[in-house]
């Protein structure tokens, strides 16, 4: 089955009582057994829920995977891979990651003897250099929050799979329409579904992809016992919003295109982060592995100004000044004071989420409208 039919079809199936096609909402907390321990798979809603089990069945068909879980938050996916080590055992992470990866890690894990190394996951002699024979994980994301940098997938997974630990990938950006870690080796792929899956910023969610057994089983053991489970309506919401994913990331990517070509003419724009350039850094690997460049931009204005960029995010009528990425509407933020500020400036500035820089998640309206709202915001800048 190709991307757009699993999309609608994998998972799910018309409800076996009635034909509706449509997964019910099973707003149910436990099961009645015909005799004591005999049940029909589902005994209590934390362990499982059929709403859940149909869009954790779909999830995993997107991402090539066997086995998906799904979390109460992208937050409450990563905690259950991070439980799967224990003190003294090492992560290689990459040093732009999610602000709230960050801050998890530092302010929770390494209080509990986790030692983490924040690196360039681009640079492989940097990885290699940091591997020990303490090393059970290395935490990539790709494109990364928010300067959008490349990392090769299929080269991590290499020393990865050298070393004898996992590689996981926070799939997040790109979503699986346009990137399938698995298929290059990783050994889980996590999602924050809050974003381009569920799409429709009514939700908070997360999601965890694999093709081991033996790790599906340890993960779905700490979901059951830590209960970050997410209820059986965001599950049918999710599963609802999933249907059209291939057609909004297809207009999410060709908007992104004409956003970020707008803003590297225009003159108060200073850099523009986009993989879809031929001269960004990443843009081979990205082509290699990624089927299209996606819906971010960000860019900083001319001299790097935070003035500017602050007036400009609260001018912009079309685009809404908030948190957040992957919903049908154009959103802008200010990394610095927004998502990343759980990060200490020396340690943002040196991952060049300087406080001047502006990240789009550019939504699904018409293209002319996003154009002229930005161009309206750049071109007030100058008086
Ligand atoms: C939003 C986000 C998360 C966290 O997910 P929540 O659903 O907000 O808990 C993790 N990684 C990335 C890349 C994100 O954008």
């Amino acid at each position: 089955m190709k991307f757009g039919t699993k999309a609608i079809h994998a998972g799910v199936h018309p409800d076996p009582v009635t034909g509706a096609i449509m997964t019910p909402i099973y707003q149910t907390s436990t099961y009645v057994q015909e005799a004591p321990g005999q049940h029909k798979g589902y005994a209590y809603a934390r362990g499982k829920n059929p709403t859940r089990s149909q869009l954790e069945a779909n999830l995993a068909a997107l991402e090539n995977a066997a086995y998906g879980l799904c979390f109460s938050s992208g937050m409450g996916a990563i905690d259950a891979v991070i439980k799967l080590l224990q003190p003294g055992d090492e992560v290689i992470a990459g040093d732009d990651l999610y602000g709230g990866s960050y801050r998890m890690f530092t302010q929770i894990y390494e209080h509990l003897g986790i030692r983490f190394h924040f690196i360039d996951l681009s640079d492989l002699a940097v990885v290699s250099a940091h591997v020990t024979e303490k090393t059970r994980l290395i935490w990539a994301e790709t494109p990364t929050n928010p300067t959008l940098r490349i990392v090769d997938i299929a080269a991590l997974a290499h020393v990865a799979q050298k070393g004898g630990f996992w590689l996981a990938v926070d799939n997040t950006f790109a979503s699986p329409y346009l990137q399938n870690p698995l298929d290059w080796g990783a050994d889980i792929v996590m999602h924050s579904v809050t974003k381009y899956l569920s799409g429709h910023s009514d939700v908070v969610m997360g999601a965890l992809m694999t093709n081991q057994e033996s790790l599906y089983a340890r993960l779905a053991f700490i979901l059951n016992s830590c209960g970050a489970n997410p209820g059986p309506m965001d599950s049918f919401l999710v599963l609802r919003g999933v249907k059209t994913l291939h057609l909004r990331m297809k207009a999410h990517g060709e908007n992104a295109a004409a956003v970020a070509q707008f803003l590297r003419n225009h003159p108060a724009v200073g850099r523009v982060y986009y993989p879809g350039f031929s001269d960004h850094p990443g843009h081979a690997v990205a082509a290699k592995q990624m089927r299209g460049f996606g819906g971010m931009v960000s860019f900083t204005l001319q001299n790097d100004s935070e003035k500017a960029a602050r007036q400009l995010a609260s001018s912009l009528k079309v685009f809404s000044l908030a948190e957040s990425l992957g919903g049908v509407e154009s959103l802008v933020g200010h990394p610095a004071s927004m998502t990343h500020a759980s990060i200490p400036r020396e340690r943002r500035m040196a991952a060049g989420v300087v406080d001047g820089l502006l990240r789009l998640s550019v939504g699904v309206e018409d293209i002319d409208d996003l154009i002229d709202d930005l161009k309206a915001g750049l071109d007030g800048l100058a008086g």
